[in-house]
């Protein structure tokens, strides 16, 4: 069977094999057996994005989920009020590429006007952003994260498939401009392809002031080229940054980027997200909801809770507060990338919203 088609989202949910005991508690905030409490919500806009990057997204796109299925504003603005009642304080809106959603600035507007204290972000490729960053600031958003893989044309070029790093740039100033700070960069290193370019990128940040994450390559790429010898271990990427720009760590939080800065007192700062060689599930904080509507307790869960179905048949807000709960209550204990039994979960990262 082709890889591909079996990374079509199914509703039919495997199990991750995690019984949890008791029950989840009917008040307080989102916790899970484990003692977790999830306050940190990505829900993805849509699956579909304009970029085609080589370690997400095969050159030809996947089959896009029907627009029906995916939730609309209102919907997803009746969810953020919904996990903000349970504790959420920040939601960040992702894709697919959220900004290539129709009218996603009136989506921010709704969630602002519904949710004036929630904080709202947005992870973006940032293709987009010279046009849209003033409206979504407008329209209430907080703050961006841009994923940026390359500082050189041609290597962006070959690894996102767009020959768009100028416009990128041009997006970043935007954003800036708008106030959509602090800026923050993904940088997904693979060894062989970009790790070359991690100092780049720490002068990078130095001048602009935008924090450069790096992240490990994970094996969420739709066509499964993954392979543990591409992962460059971000106890690696610290070493060679430090070397040239010495750092200094920021102290240890829930947040799974571990943050650093520059010893000599420049702007900017480093990160860094381990989730292949030190995974950091004790501290997880994070929830996803996927474009259509199913909950994800962690990036690489087996199983998900489907919230579309109980909002479009007239849920009342306290059911879909106990679905919640049950959900995150039943959050295993970590993902399994290091176990000889690990396995992909169907869906890849565009499909789940990263
Ligand atoms: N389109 C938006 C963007 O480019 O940021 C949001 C969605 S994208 C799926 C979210 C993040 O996931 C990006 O920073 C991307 O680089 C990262 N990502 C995608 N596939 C990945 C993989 N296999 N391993 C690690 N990170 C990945």
């Amino acid at each position: 069977m082709d890889k591909r088609i079996e990374l079509i989202p199914t509703t039919s949910h495997s199990s991750d094999g995690f019984t949890p005991q008791g029950e989840a508690p009917a008040s307080g905030p989102l916790v899970d057996t484990f003692g977790r409490i999830a306050d940190d919500l990505r829900i993805s806009v849509t699956d579909r994005c304009n970029f085609r990057c080589t370690y997400c997204m095969p050159a030809e796109g996947l089959p896009w989920l029907p627009r029906e299925d995916i939730l609309t504003f209102e919907e997803i603005t009746r969810l953020a009020g919904v996990f903000e009642g349970l504790g959420v304080k920040e939601i960040k809106l992702t894709g697919g590429e959220p900004t290539i959603r129709r009218e996603f600035p009136k989506l921010v507007a709704m969630a602002r006007t519904a949710h004036p204290d929630l904080a709202i972000s947005m992870t973006t490729n940032g293709f987009l952003l010279d046009r849209l960053a003033q409206p979504l600031a407008d329209a209430g958003l907080d703050r961006v994260t841009v994923s940026c893989d390359s500082l050189m044309r041609h290597r962006f070029a070959e690894m996102t498939r767009r020959d768009a790093l100028e416009k990128v740039f041009e997006g970043l100033r935007a954003a800036e401009a708008a106030g959509l700070t602090p800026i923050k960069l993904n940088c997904v290193v693979i060894a062989g392809t970009n790790e070359d370019e991690v100092v780049d990128f720490a002068r990078f940040s130095r001048r602009t002031g935008y924090e450069v994450r790096f992240i490990e390559y994970m094996p969420l790429d739709a066509e499964q080229h993954w392979e543990r010898a591409k992962v460059v271990p971000s106890a690696e990427i610290l070493e060679t940054i430090d070397k040239v720009f010495p750092l200094i760590a920021q102290g240890e939080g829930v947040e799974p980027a571990t943050t650093f800065r520059f010893a000599d007192g420049a702007r900017g700062a480093v990160g860094v997200i381990a989730s292949v060689t030190e995974p950091f599930c004790d501290t997880c904080n994070r929830l996803r909801i996927t474009a259509e509507g199913q909950l994800r307790a962690c990036l690489f869960a087996m199983n998900e809770t489907d919230l579309r179905t109980p909002l479009r048949a007239g849920a009342a807000d306290r059911e879909l507060e106990d679905l919640i709960r049950s959900s995150v209550w039943a959050k295993w204990e970590g993902h399994k990338i290091n176990h000889p039994d690990f396995q992909r979960p169907g869906r890849s990262m565009s499909m789940i919203g990263g």
